[in-house]
């Protein structure tokens, strides 16, 4: 079953979503905490700082996900295997900015819910949604 993750800076994520990540072992984001990557993505993501910042800050690795270089330089180190060593720092960046923005939801209270009902909820939301407008 999925656990949760917490590394030596006192982040969190669960260890399914960074089973998700690609690996990435290059680049500035390499052997970088992923778990400190998705905080900052999301704490980025709430304010929507890459929609301020300029191209030339901007890193993006090779799935083609952003994240604003400084942000990433500033994570440190961390080569837990099993909080996502070798995986992508800038993935894990782009997962949490999604949840930042509200785009995703953050995966931790997914699992007390059944995921059928959850489907079930955003397609009545939808269809009450569209009969709104
Ligand atoms: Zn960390
Ligand atoms: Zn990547």
């Amino acid at each position: 079953m999925s656990e949760i993750q917490t590394c030596k800076h006192n982040n969190k994520m669960s260890s399914q979503l960074i089973e998700t990540l690609n690996f990435n072992q290059g680049g500035i984001g390499r052997h970088k905490c992923v778990i400190c990557a998705y905080a900052n993505g999301i704490k980025d993501g709430e304010n929507k700082l890459l929609d301020f910042v300029e191209d030339d800050k901007i890193e993006i690795c090779k799935h083609n996900k952003k994240a604003i270089r400084s942000s990433i330089e500033s994570i440190e180190i961390n080569q837990k295997p099993t909080q996502g060593r070798h995986k992508c720092a800038i993935c894990a960046y782009s997962l949490g900015y999604e949840v930042g923005v509200g785009d995703r939801e953050d995966d931790f209270d997914e699992f007390n819910n059944d995921e059928l009902q959850d489907t079930e909820e955003i397609w009545a939301s939808l269809k009450t949604t569209s009969k709104a407008v």
